[in-house]
């Protein structure tokens, strides 16, 4: 029985199984779309192998770095091998330019760039439809401690710098995105989750149509078709700037 996986957790666009090693856990990627807190719901075929590898690559590069991440490695096409962490229920969006729903709580406009980077912090659970927290609430529902809100936000910034400038040199602009943390068994706070067009939104600098610049998941939720054309430039673009080093 020493091969069989064991289903620990199935979310929206990802199963993580058991791995023979206790320490370990295997993240499996799913086909699966959904928006709007899962109003909306798709499959493509090709969407959770494009996200592995895309996330697999954009870890590597982060790890290279000096950012600490749960990936070990990849399994296969569709699957990793990660750090069995403890996920801190909160989603960390950090916003370069305004855009979503940012633009439906307060008066920016739709693509304006921020003065400065954005942290928005979301209370991860599915059954209050993840609202926006506030520090103070984050401190009274002791979710994490402010030292460890402290380092994230930090982190977060550092990633930012980092992606911001890399998508750049492949003609991508990084609007904003989602990040997930949490603890190892070492009491370190690490990137989890995945980085991927789901969880992203990256405009194509290359075009100037306004429907056709999005290469992430907001051709899903905006109904813009194309979605598997669009994450697989993303991995070729990437994976052209690796294999060009
Ligand atoms: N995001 C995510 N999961 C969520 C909510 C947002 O990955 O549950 C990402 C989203 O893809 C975008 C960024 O976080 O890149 C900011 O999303 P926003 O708050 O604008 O929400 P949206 O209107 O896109 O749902």
């Amino acid at each position: 029985m020493k091969n069989k996986l064991e289903l620990i957790y199935e979310g929206k666009a990802k199963k993580i199984f058991s791995h023979e090693d206790v320490e370990k856990v295997i993240i499996e990627f799913k086909d699966d779309a959904t928006a709007f807190n899962a109003l909306k719901k798709a499959q493509f075929k090709g969407k959770g192998e494009l996200n592995c590898l895309i996330t697999s690559k954009i870890f590597e590069f982060l790890h290279k770095n000096g950012i600490p991440t749960h990936f070990i490695g990849l399994r296969n096409n569709n699957s990793i091998i990660a750090q069995k962490i403890k996920i801190i229920p909160l989603e960390v969006v950090l916003r370069n330019r305004a855009y979503g729903s940012i633009c439906k709580q307060t008066t920016l406009i739709p693509g304006s760039l921020l003065k400065e980077p954005l942290i928005d912090l979301y209370f991860k659970n599915d059954e209050l439809n993840d609202p926006l927290l506030t520090k103070n609430r984050i401190r009274l529902l002791d979710i994490i401690s402010i030292e460890d809100l402290e380092l994230i936000e930090k982190i977060t910034l550092s990633i930012n710098k980092l992606l911001k400038d890399f998508f750049l040199k492949i003609n991508l602009d990084l609007v904003d995105f989602k990040l997930e943390f949490g603890k190892n068994k070492q009491g370190q706070i690490v990137l989890a989750d995945e980085f991927s067009p789901d969880n992203c939104r990256l405009w194509d600098l290359n075009t100037i149509d306004v429907k056709m610049r999005s290469l992430d998941k907001d051709r899903f939720r905006n109904d813009l078709g194309g979605l598997i054309e669009a994450y697989t430039e993303i991995n070729n673009r990437i994976v052209n700037f690796f294999s060009s080093q």
